[in-house]
């Protein structure tokens, strides 16, 4: 029975092999038939029912629009409207710095406070009838919810980034049809909306735009408690609140708990969380900015901007309808914005740019010797003997890492030694890798290349 042959495919080429991204597609699109449960190594979906030959247009929705497969970037970034063309940040129309004049939102927010503005102007401008954002559920720490709302004070309320692996888009079938949504996501989320768009695009025309932030680095649940662990307290109960990038740009990690205590940690301190729960998606993918999205929304790392404190987006616009939204939000002086130049952009993030674009390449390469793997269409035409290297040192410290054995060793040290440590170590590691990364790695070329998935992309396109 073909549904059952759609089920055992989706566990044969994602979940079993561990390249599940937990986008929680699999519940969203289906009448009950999975559900995303909570697990060590992020949310997975469980078959909660037998699967009947009704489920079957789904089911082949789900294969071809799941992150865990990869999706061929190149081919469908033909389909999105923006001119300018870029292999390292996706498409574009126009690349800009921008923060919110609000002294709250800015105050607030992860970087400037661009999301959040972005969708208030969408709800007040009638655009948009919802904002669908994530968020934490009441009282409940660390347990995270999509918000659907157009209430500007809820909208308002979700700001920060959340470094847990969290599914985004379980709710899509609650969406309504007669609504018009705005729907912020990492960017393998924004992707496979995108991929319903271009394909069903009379069933997903309800979600008007697609906001991706950028995404480096996730992880697992689990790294909040390693921290408390290392600060003398033993679990989530005795938290009242957690605060992922609290107060000052690039902000603070900061628990309150029920006992008024406050634990705070630098944002590049608490960078030493990375190692032992990254998570496997954030490994397999080249999308690092939301490169099918209509607009991205990152960090505007740069010395200047970081001395200087109180936050800035950079900001990719790849439609014509942002490049509008933001400079009337600039002449009403709702935002501050100004252009910014293409190579500024990709220095800012170069780093991350190159851990996706060489190093998933390689990571991807190395596994699909053991089984199945998610597939892209571009490749580099080149890369080092010393670079592959590299990515060697770098997989055994996750595995090292990831192992419970050290996660139990380290547990009990310190969160501000182990913080001060890393730092360190991560600024001799930039320096002695640097060379070989980043030379000429700006300029460097993708070759596009053929695959059993762009081949499925081409057949389904009408
Ligand atoms: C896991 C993760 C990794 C990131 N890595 C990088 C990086 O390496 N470099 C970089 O420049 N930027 C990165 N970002 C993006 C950055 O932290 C900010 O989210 C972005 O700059 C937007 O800032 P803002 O001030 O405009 O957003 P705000 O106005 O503060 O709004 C934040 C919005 O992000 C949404 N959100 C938060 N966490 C998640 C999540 N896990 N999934 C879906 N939506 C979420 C909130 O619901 C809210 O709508 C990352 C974000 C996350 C969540
Ligand atoms: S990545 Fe998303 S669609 Fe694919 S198996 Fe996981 S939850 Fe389902």
């Amino acid at each position: 029975m073909q549904q059952n042959v759609l089920v055992k495919k989706i566990y044969t080429d994602v979940i079993n092999p561990g390249n599940c991204f937990h986008c929680g597609l699999c519940e969203g699109l289906t009448s009950n038939l999975f559900k995303m449960k909570k697990s060590s190594n992020g949310p997975l979906p469980k078959l909660v029912r037998k699967p009947i030959s009704k489920d079957i247009p789904q089911l082949e929705r789900i294969l071809l629009a799941c992150p865990g497969r990869g999706f061929p970037y190149q081919f469908l970034s033909k389909k999105i409207d923006a001119n300018k063309k870029n292999q390292f940040l996706g498409n574009y129309n126009n690349l800009y710095i921008g923060s919110s004049n609000s002294k709250t939102t800015r105050e607030k927010s992860s970087s400037g406070g661009i999301v959040r503005t972005l969708l208030i102007e969408l709800i007040k401008s009638n655009k948009i009838d919802y904002a669908c954002i994530l968020d934490e559920n009441k009282n409940q720490i660390l347990d995270f919810n999509l918000l659907i709302t157009s209430k500007i004070d809820e909208i308002l309320n979700c700001s920060q980034s959340i470094y847990q692996t969290t599914p985004t888009l379980n709710k899509l079938k609650t969406l309504k049809k007669n609504k018009r949504y705005a729907f912020v996501g990492l960017p393998e989320h924004i992707a496979s909306l995108r991929v319903l768009k271009i394909y069903f695009p009379d069933e997903f025309k309800h979600i008007k735009y697609l906001i991706s932030i950028y995404s480096g680095t996730n992880m697992y649940p689990g790294s909040v408690e390693f921290f408390l662990k290392g600060n003398g307290i033993k679990n989530l109960g005795e938290v009242k609140k957690i605060y992922w990038r609290y107060g000052e740009w690039p902000g603070l990690l900061r628990v309150e708990t029920k006992s008024n205590k406050i634990l705070s940690l630098k944002k590049f301190y608490y960078n030493y969380l990375i190692p032992f729960f990254i998570s496997k998606n954030c490994l397999i993918t080249p999308d690092f900015t939301g490169e099918l999205s209509d607009i991205s929304i990152g960090d505007a790392w740069s010395p200047v901007l970081e001395k200087s404190g109180h936050g800035y987006s950079i900001v990719i616009s790849r439609s014509a309808s942002f490049d509008k939204i933001l400079n009337n939000l600039k002449q009403k002086e709702v935002i501050s914005l100004k252009k910014n130049d293409e190579k500024l952009t990709m220095e800012m993030h170069s780093h991350m740019l190159e851990f996706k674009k060489i190093g998933s390449y390689l990571r991807i390469r190395k596994l699909s010797k053991k089984g199945p793997v998610p597939l892209y269409d571009l490749k580099p035409s080149h890369v080092s003997a010393q670079r592959k290297l590299i990515e060697e040192i770098i997989g055994l410290i996750i595995r090292l890492a990831a192992s419970k054995k050290t996660k139990n060793i380290f547990s009990l040290v310190s969160s501000n030694i182990l913080g001060f440590i890393f730092e360190l170590l991560r600024k001799i590691w930039k320096s002695i890798t640097k060379p070989t990364k980043r030379k000429g790695f700006l300029k460097r070329n993708f070759i596009e290349i053929k695959n059993d998935r762009l081949e499925e992309f081409i057949q389904n396109i009408k």
